[in-house]
């Protein structure tokens, strides 16, 4: 037998029939772009997240850029994220002109470091005197809220926009407020492997006023003015497909159930990891609810991870490394001109942490499979 990573096959046995519905209501009514489901989806999720609006798009990487560009990001800005995250968070700042500089994460959960926030900020002006600080993009890595008491108040009194990059962290709550109320707009992705997930490429944007949901709608259709072949900016063609809004609306039916099941895994989890040496589960800040997009755990070093891994491997167990080479040591980046030792939280988690299977379907007797190589 083999335990998948992520098991979106049972998952689909819940809600094949709605699925099947949603996609065949499409292909009745024949509106294959910006179809009625559209519209539906994203009051459902305005409403679900306490978010005034949600514009859904074709991705979760075009929701950050349609942000970026409402924000009005471009060629001498710089906007701050940290580098443990994937690449799409810093790659939309340098498609639009603009300089990622990184921030190094919390040691615990991974999450920006409020304190590196400020001095990075604080030292832009000496560092690059030629880059004006625009904005943040604050990642809630693995589902669970980044340190928003801290973060909100540095934004505001430093006046830089803040965006939240919840591409893992829809359904998260953060002392109450779900994570894609936060910020001036909260981005997340429908990618199939993430919590909320579509059958190909979605995502969403959560933004809180008329205004800021005019400019997302148009750039999110090249710009469109109020008449259809009126462009009155530059956008981008970043449409979500009404058949996936009609997968994702099946889906929606299921995810609080779905984020309660995932929450019963990661306590299961953490009791059975909790006694073994040298491995540390993962954390949740007071206050916070994760959505749990992955089950990350700390090894003791580099040496340990390989160990672990592949006494999993040889259990037939899958794992796998969020993110094994961090932004700033990425070739793509290099251009930036970071060098190995200027983010040292980052770089020791990197060199150390490992990703269990996690899914809303893992039982409690596949999670004493998983845990049990790791015993040795
Ligand atoms: C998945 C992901 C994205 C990009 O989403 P896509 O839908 O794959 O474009 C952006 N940021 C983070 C943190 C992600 O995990």
């Amino acid at each position: 037998m083999s335990i998948p990573f992520i098991d979106l096959k049972t998952q689909y046995k819940q809600i094949e029939e709605a699925v099947k519905k949603g996609i065949d209501g499409v292909l009745e009514h024949g509106a294959y772009i910006m179809g009625p489901e559209i519209g539906e989806l994203e009051s459902k999720l305005a409403d679900y997240t306490g978010s005034e609006f949600a514009v859904g798009c074709g991705s979760g990487t075009d929701a950050l850029l349609m942000a970026l560009m409402a924000q009005g990001v471009g060629p001498g800005d710089a906007v701050f994220t940290t580098p443990f995250t994937f690449i799409a968070t810093a790659e939309v700042v340098a498609l639009l002109g603009a300089t990622p500089v990184f921030v190094d994460i919390d040691p615990v959960t991974y999450n920006m470091d409020p304190e590196d926030l400020r001095r990075k900020i604080d030292d832009l002006q000496d560092s690059r005197p030629e880059l004006k600080a625009r904005g943040v993009i604050v990642v809630d890595i693995f589902g669970q809220a980044a340190d928003y008491d801290a973060i909100e108040p540095l934004t505001q009194n430093y006046g830089l926009f803040l965006i939240v990059d919840a591409a893992q962290s829809f359904g998260a709550t953060y002392k109450g407020r779900s994570v894609c109320s936060i910020g001036d707009m909260a981005c997340t992705s429908f990618f199939p492997a993430k919590p909320l997930g579509c059958y190909g490429d979605g995502g969403m944007v959560f933004c809180h006023s008329e205004d800021a949901r005019t400019l997302l709608t148009s750039i999110r259709v090249h710009g469109m003015g109020t008449h259809k072949y009126d462009n009155d900016r530059i956008g981008i063609n970043g449409r979500l497909d009404s058949i996936q809004a009609a997968v994702l609306l099946a889906k929606f039916a299921i995810f609080p159930d779905e984020i309660a099941k995932r929450q019963e895994v990661a306590d299961r989890y953490a009791a059975l990891l909790g006694p073994i040496d040298g491995l540390t589960p993962p954390a949740v800040a007071e206050g916070c609810q994760s959505v749990w997009a992955q089950y990350c755990v700390l090894a003791r070093d580099a040496d340990h991870r390989t160990q672990c891994m592949e006494q999993l491997q040889e259990a037939g167990v899958p794992s796998t490394i969020y993110y094994p080479k961090p932004l700033h040591l990425q070739k793509a980046f290099d251009y930036l001109g970071y060098a190995m030792g200027d983010f040292p939280v980052t770089e020791d988690v990197a060199g150390r942490i490992f990703a269990l299977p996690m899914h809303p379907y893992l039982t409690a007797e596949d999670q004493e499979i998983v845990v049990a190589p790791l015993k040795g």
